[in-house]
């Protein structure tokens, strides 16, 4: 095993971060969780709590934190729109007053930190695929803002406390990721719609469902962050995600099918700036980090409604399951 280091993630009981905390033990590493269960469960990580080298704060990172470490995954904010835009306010002071405190943290302690960015950062983009290079159309005054403004604060952020201060950073440009441990609730179109079809209840297609995006399956994500933050030199900005690219519509086509369902497909009004089209240029990710999506989107979309049906069952089993957090 490489070095045992001692790494705080950020956001660990959410999607992401509790794959990224079971992968780092794995790995041989001590891992401290920091969550305000906000989005994130007890039940994603409830398998850690006992093993020797995990640690669990309850934090929010808008409030300094003073721990020990020589890495930081910053993935602190909720991800899905439904989510991020229950209290904007919120949403913006996690992505700048909580990155303030992260790279902070990271320059006092000399830690190295990994930003958890986002393909919202170029908005509804008028070039595609995106590569890093290209600056994005994000509309300042939109319900989305307080979460695409508040990721790109959080990169300048990163930059400047990298040129002022020395701080070691990293930058992932995340796109839409799914898998194991979404939350039945969440409000993202994977986990709406396997959810849906499970249940028997219609599709919710927003618009006219020909908007695209692209999904990468959360395996592959981990392993995209790591060798972010493994890399000696390469800081980023870097496309992680899957290129794959899906209108929305076949996606509900495709999970009706694997799911062997009779849900019907239903219209609702598209919401405000919602980017018509999505897919990641990911040249940088294969040159730099040597990395690429492995698991095609059938593949992980078995392994997601395979979890969800799991999940389902639980709930009817015992319903007070359903508020979790
Ligand atoms: P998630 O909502 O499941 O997880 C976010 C976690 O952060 C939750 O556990 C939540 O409780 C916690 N959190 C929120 N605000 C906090 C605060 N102020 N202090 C402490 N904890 C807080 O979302 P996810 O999909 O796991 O996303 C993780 C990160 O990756 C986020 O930063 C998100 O913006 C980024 N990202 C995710 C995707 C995706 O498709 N999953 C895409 C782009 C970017
Ligand atoms: N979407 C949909 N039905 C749903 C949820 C989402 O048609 O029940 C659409 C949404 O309008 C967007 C795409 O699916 O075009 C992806 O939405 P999601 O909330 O997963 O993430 P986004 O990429 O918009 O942040």
């Amino acid at each position: 095993m490489a070095e045992r280091k001692t790494i705080l993630v950020t956001g660990g009981s959410g999607f992401l971060g509790s794959h990224l905390c079971e992968v780092l033990l794995e790995r041989g590493h001590d891992v401290i969780c920091a969550d305000n269960f906000f989005t994130g469960s007890k039940e994603n990580i409830r398998h850690l709590l006992t093993h020797d080298h995990f640690e669990l704060l309850r934090h929010d990172i808008v409030e300094p934190l003073y721990v020990e470490c020589d890495e930081i995954y910053n993935l602190a904010c909720p991800a899905s729109p439904v989510h991020y835009q229950e209290n904007p306010i919120k949403t913006i002071k996690t992505s700048t007053v909580g990155m303030v405190n992260m790279l902070g943290l990271a320059k006092r302690v000399g830690a190295r930190i990994l930003q958890a960015s986002t393909s919202e950062v170029y908005g509804d983009p008028e070039v595609h695929p995106q590569p890093e290079t290209y600056r994005g159309n994000v509309n300042v005054l939109s319900p989305r803002a307080c979460y695409d403004e508040g990721k790109r604060v959080a990169e300048a952020l990163c930059m400047d406390y990298h040129r002022q201060n020395g701080v070691d950073i990293r930058i992932a440009r995340i796109f839409n990721t799914y898998g194991p441990r979404m939350d039945l609730n969440d409000g993202r179109v994977v986990s709406n719609f396997i959810v849906q079809a499970l249940r028997g209840d219609p599709l919710t297609i927003y618009g006219q469902g020909t908007q695209t995006r692209s999904f990468c399956y959360v395996d592959d994500m981990i392993e995209g962050l790591i060798r972010l933050m493994e890399h000696p030199t390469f800081f980023g900005p870097v496309n992680v995600g899957n290129p794959e690219e899906i209108p929305v519509r076949i996606l509900a086509e495709q999970i009706l099918r694997l799911t062997r369902s009779r849900s019907r497909l239903t219209r609702k009004p598209l919401p405000a700036d919602d980017p018509r089209q999505r897919c990641p240029d990911i040249r940088l990710a294969k040159t730099k980090l040597r990395w690429e999506p492995r698991v095609p989107l059938e593949r992980g979309l078995k392994e997601t409604i395979a979890w969800f049906k799991t999940q389902l069952r639980e709930e009817r089993a015992q319903p007070a399951r359903r508020t979790k957090r």
